[in-house]
């Protein structure tokens, strides 16, 4: 079976009651694929997940940004996976580079948060990508391979995660990868997946693409093979993120 196609919507820090409000009717408004053709998932701030959770279509789920490494208890201001799972949240974002670099999370740290959030029952989407100074030193391979290894040292089941590509230098710029760059990096992880994990865990696992992806640049980045979808930020607080969304047919 192939991949289904994969569209989140990360919203970041953003957002007010009545913003919220507007986004998600606009979403529930929006003429989009069947839900077995792409899975979207979005991902508001959490004081906004279960007003967003309830107001919207049932066929779009909904992420947290973050979640605590273990078990909750005496860490102030974390959100635990636990949490999440008896609020019926069924994703969670982990490793974005946002957080990687703001607030020091590790490799190491990171793969003990996507063990953890998975073994709760979440779903993960988890974010890997290169600064461009890496780029520009050659070593975008190595650092995405690293950040993926840490990761596949903790998990054995990779059924509930999506890899998310986000090339540092691309997120929030207006720098997109070209469809070209994108391909070259999945094609690199799907193999790195393939001799690390397993042929079944490469084929099957969805890779999608982040940073300054637009309804003007989808289409072309959704057209290489082993682009699985996306991970959008910017965009996916404008009503274009329904075109994104629609760049799986
Ligand atoms: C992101 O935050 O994951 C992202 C890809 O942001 P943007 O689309 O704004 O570059």
């Amino acid at each position: 079976m192939g991949r289904k196609f994969f569209v989140g919507g990360n919203w970041k820090c953003n957002g007010t009651a009545d913003q919220v409000d507007k986004i998600v009717k606009t979403l529930n408004e929006g003429q989009v694929p069947p839900p077995d053709v792409v899975e979207v998932v979005v991902s508001p701030p959490y004081v906004f997940l279960p007003v967003v959770k309830s107001q919207l279509r049932p066929e779009f789920q909904v992420a947290a940004q973050n979640c605590w490494v273990k078990k909750g208890g005496a860490f102030t201001g974390e959100v635990s996976a636990e949490m999440l799972v008896n609020l019926g949240v069924p994703w969670v974002i982990l490793g974005h580079s946002e957080r990687r670099a703001l607030l020091g999370e590790s490799n190491e740290f990171v793969g003990d948060k996507v063990a953890y959030a998975l073994s709760q029952g979440l779903k993960v989407i988890a974010c890997v990508g290169e600064t461009l100074e890496q780029r520009e030193a050659g070593s975008t391979m190595d650092v995405v391979a690293a950040q993926t290894k840490a990761i596949a040292e903790k998990i054995k089941d990779w059924s509930n995660v999506v890899v998310a590509y986000e090339p540092v230098w691309a997120i929030g710029t207006g720098k997109v990868a070209t469809p070209d760059q994108a391909q070259e990096v999945h094609a690199s992880l799907r193999d790195w997946l393939k001799i690390n994990v397993s042929p079944e865990v490469s084929e099957s696992t969805r890779i999608i693409y982040g940073g300054s992806v637009t309804a003007a640049n989808c289409k072309e980045l959704a057209a290489k093979p082993d682009v699985d979808g996306f991970l959008v930020g910017g965009a996916s607080l404008k009503p274009e993120f329904i075109d994104i969304i629609n760049s799986a047919t």
